[in-house]
């Protein structure tokens, strides 16, 4: 399917699309589809779109269509099907009304002080298609002279891409401060900061852990929001990461240089999580993991740190009230309950630290936890399934009765066989879980 897109930002808080596409829809046929909302993320975010706007012609003439918003937790997708057969190229117009910048996760197209940036799903299509030779420009002549514009795969051009490369990337517009170097990107809106420091070690650690994923040299960026917030944290896209910061309180470099790695991370280790839980335990646990372990190893993580981030995280899991619900009830309480949510960093983490120590053992330490990482990068859209079958080709043949402790909720007790060289000990305490006040036992790592 051959896609034309024209994004016109007209100001920072509005734009109007105008797509074309050449491939005949038959009666009934989705032509596009929309997030019309996400659902179950605080207050709900809303589609920029304006729908009342949305206009679908071909040869013939304007295409009578329906909606049919199907829900998909945490989102609401609105697919748009057309109720005749269709005839010659199909055009879709419309008008987008943005909002300001909302809090965490990153899902809206936000409203700051001197642009807008946020996520694609909130006013761009999504094609149900694998691959989609795709034709953007962007024009932002109706905007003031010291303008610009970002989106994740650069600029107008062509490009062959997945179907909904559009509603998976991220887009800034308005006075951009920008650090560029290749094809690595750091942009933020906010004129009273100077990021080119913290851009430049989010640099060095894309290009460090590129090395170990294998990557070709494919686009990353990194978007900073400002606005009021509590925490600073973020929202990872497809090649692309954003995150929210308070006005005149950046967070140091140190700071960031966690976060960065776990979100650069996702870049490359994905599994397929639907239903929502069932393979987040690999997600964030592979993030947490690979985080820490990648920054230690390229030098960019002293020994002390390792320690108080092991730590940190080990109060996390153990003392956490929801510690041993399963999977996917975990699934189920995501963004509801922020305990639950928690729970399937600290679960991956220590088991996948378990499973290294498993691997190593039945390999005489020929294979460790790296190798079925990549061998899992080779594979398309890798499930649990997946895992468990490269964990039964090494040998280990009680693969699949752990993991199945591990998504019933049984707590995994550390061991750490990764982190070569920081000569860590681990001590076993008495201590409480949040919440409940429920007496547990943490792991104190020196
Ligand atoms: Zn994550």
């Amino acid at each position: 399917m051959n896609v034309d897109v024209k994004i016109r930002y007209v100001s920072f808080d509005g734009a109007s699309v105008v797509v074309s596409l050449d491939e005949k829809i038959m009666k009934n046929g989705e032509i596009a589809s929309f997030v019309l909302k996400m659902t179950g993320i605080g207050d709900d975010i809303i589609s920029a779109v304006d729908f009342e706007s949305l206009e679908f012609c071909d040869n013939v003439g304007a295409i009578p269509v329906c909606f049919e918003d199907i829900s998909r937790p945490p989102r609401v997708i609105r697919k748009i099907r057309a109720t005749r057969d269709t005839d010659g190229r199909i055009s879709i117009r419309y008008g987008c009304k943005f909002k300001p910048a909302r809090r965490n996760p990153i899902l809206d197209m936000g409203i700051e002080r001197n642009g807008t940036m946020g996520a694609g799903e909130n006013f761009l299509p999504s094609f149900n298609r694998e691959k989609i030779n795709l034709n953007i420009g962007f024009d932002i002549s109706d905007l003031p002279e010291n303008c610009s514009y970002v989106w994740t795969y650069g600029g107008s051009g062509s490009f062959e891409v997945k179907g909904d490369v559009l509603s998976s990337s991220y887009f800034c517009v308005g006075k951009i401060n920008r650090c560029e170097n290749g094809n690595f990107g750091y942009y933020w809106l906010d004129d009273t900061v100077d990021l080119s420091e913290t851009a430049a070690m989010a640099e060095k650690i894309f290009s460090d852990f590129s090395v170990f994923f294998g990557d070709t040299d494919e686009p990353y960026r990194i978007l900073a929001r400002c606005r009021e917030t509590s925490v600073c944290g973020g929202t990872a896209a497809d090649r692309s990461y954003a995150y929210i910061y308070a006005p005149e309180m950046h967070p140091s470099k140190e700071d960031l240089k966690l976060l960065f790695a776990h979100e650069i991370v996702h870049n490359w280790t994905t599994m397929s999580d639907i239903p929502y839980g069932i393979c987040t335990w690999y997600q964030e646990g592979i993030a947490d993991l690979y985080s820490t372990l990648l920054l230690y190893r390229n030098g960019m993580l002293t020994r002390d740190e390792l320690i108080f981030d092991l730590n940190s995280k080990s109060r996390q899991y153990y003392e956490n009230p929801c510690v041993s619900l399963p999977n996917d009830q975990l699934g189920k309480l995501l963004f509801k309950d922020l305990e639950a949510t928690t729970v399937p960093y600290g679960r991956g983490f220590f088991y996948l630290l378990s499973v290294d120590r498993d691997i190593r053992m039945a390999t005489d330490g020929k294979k460790t936890l790296d190798d079925i990482v990549k061998k899992l990068l080779s594979i398309n859209k890798p499930d649990n399934e997946a895992w468990l079958s490269e964990l039964e080709k090494i040998g280990l043949a009680d693969a699949r009765a752990k993991f199945d402790r591990m998504c019933s909720g049984e707590i995994i007790a550390p061991v750490l066989s990764c982190f070569d060289g920081a000569d860590i000990e681990i001590t076993q305490t008495h201590s409480v879980r949040r919440r409940t006040g429920e007496e547990c036992t943490v792991w104190e790592f020196k």
